[in-house]
């Protein structure tokens, strides 16, 4: 089969305030180890009360897409931000699915934390049958404990790259991603005390959030800054 001819896309959810280089690389190594043709990053939505007055969905969302610009295959989704309420990732991937039909891969990418709690997330059953899991799992993760039911869905669906790249949902694939060690919540409290967090974010989301500043950026960062 001629996967490149295929619609197969991976989804990445998160609240992106701001977006990084983890999340890209996360993305990026999913992209390239299933042949993805595209990531769709999706900014979720936040209550407006929970938004701090700087950083709205509209900030995250262009921040979203300037560190897209120019990355092969990667696309910002505004689905969730546009339905102005929080929603499930199953219907997030619904949507997907109703744009890509029902026959090409769909992978929703998470990290090991993430699919621990699986079994709790709404419709998670439904989900399986909607997209394919791909797992990220970076040192010092809990993998899932036997009797868990995440332990038993490893046992039961875990697949090959090969398995997730032909078909279209209900596999899970476990993947050592490359270690970096960024948060969100650490650069937000890295830019308010005055730390620049260069080349931890792309230089368009840096230049951003200076222009705008966001996070408690102030101008007592270096002049090279
Ligand atoms: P915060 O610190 O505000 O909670 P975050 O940096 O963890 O944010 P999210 O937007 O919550 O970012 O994360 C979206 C997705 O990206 C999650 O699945 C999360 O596990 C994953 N992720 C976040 N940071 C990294 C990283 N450094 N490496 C790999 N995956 C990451």
């Amino acid at each position: 089969m001629d996967i490149s001819a295929t619609n197969a896309t991976g989804v990445l959810g998160g609240t992106f305030d701001p977006i990084h280089t983890g999340h890209l690389r996360l993305a990026w190594e999913a992209k390239c180890r299933l042949q993805l043709n595209f990531v769709r990053l999706v900014p979720c939505h936040l209550p407006t009360h929970r938004e701090s007055p700087d950083t709205t969905a509209k900030h995250r969302l262009t921040m979203a897409e300037l560190a897209c610009i120019g990355v092969p295959g990667f696309e910002v989704d505004n689905w969730e931000i546009n339905r102005h309420e929080p929603s499930y990732s199953v219907s997030t991937l619904l949507h997907v699915r109703d744009r890509i039909g029902p026959d090409a891969p769909l992978v929703f990418i998470m990290g090991m934390d993430a699919f621990n709690q699986f079994s709790r997330w709404h419709q998670w059953q439904t989900l399986l049958g909607v997209a394919h899991l791909w797992v990220a799992h970076r040192p010092g993760n809990r993998l899932p404990q036997p009797g868990t039911t995440e332990h038993q869905l490893l046992q039961q669906r875990q697949g090959s790259a090969d398995q997730l790249q032909l078909r279209p949902s209900g596999h899970i694939y476990v993947h050592e991603t490359t270690a970096l060690d960024i948060s969100a919540t650490k650069l937000r409290q890295q830019i308010a005390e005055g730390i620049t967090p260069r080349f931890l974010l792309p230089d368009a989301v840096w230049d951003y959030i200076q222009q705008h500043k966001l996070y408690g950026y102030r101008n007592e960062h270096t002049a090279n800054d």
